[in-house]
């Protein structure tokens, strides 16, 4: 898992809009090697780009939008989906320069399994056998989520580094595969972070509220798009302190922490999302911005399991 990270983290440089790489595919053998991504993280590809006016990049459907990080270079962070296949996956890339000249280059990803671990637990017979009006329910919850993952804001609204939604530790890490009620179920698609009834819980970026209602699983939820794809979400409230389309701020208080939903207590669910893939949310404040706030996600997780 350490290496994992530190693998996680590397930044790859790309030879790029330089003349010899550029308009010729990354091909195997040519010496470029992939960037390793494991599933659920994110990754940052940093390219030169002087004398480009837009720069677009795609992977598969997803958008990558690339940002001017100054000094002649574009950025972009890159997440894997938690249950993305491991092996390789192109970024195309799209730039146009100031003589209006299209240039079309591409990068390879190397995804790369990673071993969640199993946690086992009961909910409720409400929550595990489903009537058909429930399962309706259910699909139409989904919907609503799948729109607004739909129409993020073209720009980016984030900046620096994520905050933590709320002060306190991990009670069930991101990934887990979940045996509930004795039957495998989907994996966790967000940490847990321990939380008393109540507890104030601040969004972890600047936004915009796009997503605030009553779920059958999620209870009480509310989404935040960060702008070009990012988005971050809070599960099982108690309490909303925000309405739908507000503008927030980071660390201003969205809601307060509680246990509605399908939960075994009250907690905070914590869940992120970019260029449409599933994320460790910890990869936001590990890895974006400056890292000030550079928080150890192993050790949380081994010191809450100990
Ligand atoms: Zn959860």
């Amino acid at each position: 898992m350490k290496l994992a990270r530190i693998l996680g983290i590397a930044i790859a440089l790309l030879p790029f809009f330089d003349g010899y790489s550029f308009g010729r595919p990354a091909a195997k053998g040519s010496g470029t090697r992939p960037t390793e991504i494991f599933q659920g993280d994110i990754v940052e590809l940093k390219i030169p780009g002087i004398g480009l006016t837009t720069l677009e990049g795609r992977m598969g459907k997803a958008m990558i939008p690339f940002f001017s990080s100054g000094s002649g270079h574009y950025t972009a962070f890159v997440g894997a989906d938690l249950e993305a296949k491991p092996g390789l996956a192109t970024v195309m890339v799209k730039g146009t320069t100031t003589t209006g000249i299209q240039r079309d280059s591409q990068m390879t990803l190397l995804i790369k399994p990673k071993s969640f671990k199993k946690e086992s637990f009961s909910v409720g017979a409400e929550f595990d056998q489903l009537s058909p009006e429930v399962l309706e329910r259910i699909r139409k919850d989904q919907d609503e989520f799948s729109r607004v993952f739909r129409t993020s804001a073209p720009d980016r609204l984030w900046e620096g580094p994520f905050l933590l939604p709320i002060s306190s530790e991990v009670s069930s890490p991101f990934g887990y595969r979940r045996i509930i009620n004795g039957a495998p179920r989907a994996p966790h698609t967000g940490v847990d972070l321990r939380a008393a009834l109540g507890s104030e819980v601040v969004a972890a970026n600047h936004g915009r509220v796009v997503l605030l209602g009553d779920f059958f699983f999620s209870g009480h939820s509310l989404v935040l798009d960060h702008g070009a794809g990012l988005y971050t979400m809070y599960f099982h409230l108690s309490e909303f302190k925000v309405e739908m389309g507000d503008a927030v701020r980071k660390g201003d208080v969205i809601g307060l922490s509680g246990m509605t939903g399908r939960v075994t207590g009250p907690h905070l669910h914590w869940g992120a999302r970019i260029n449409g893939a599933r994320i460790d949310p910890f990869e936001l404040v590990n890895k974006l911005g400056n890292s000030q706030r550079r928080l150890d996600n192993d050790a949380t997780v081994n010191g809450a399991k100990r």
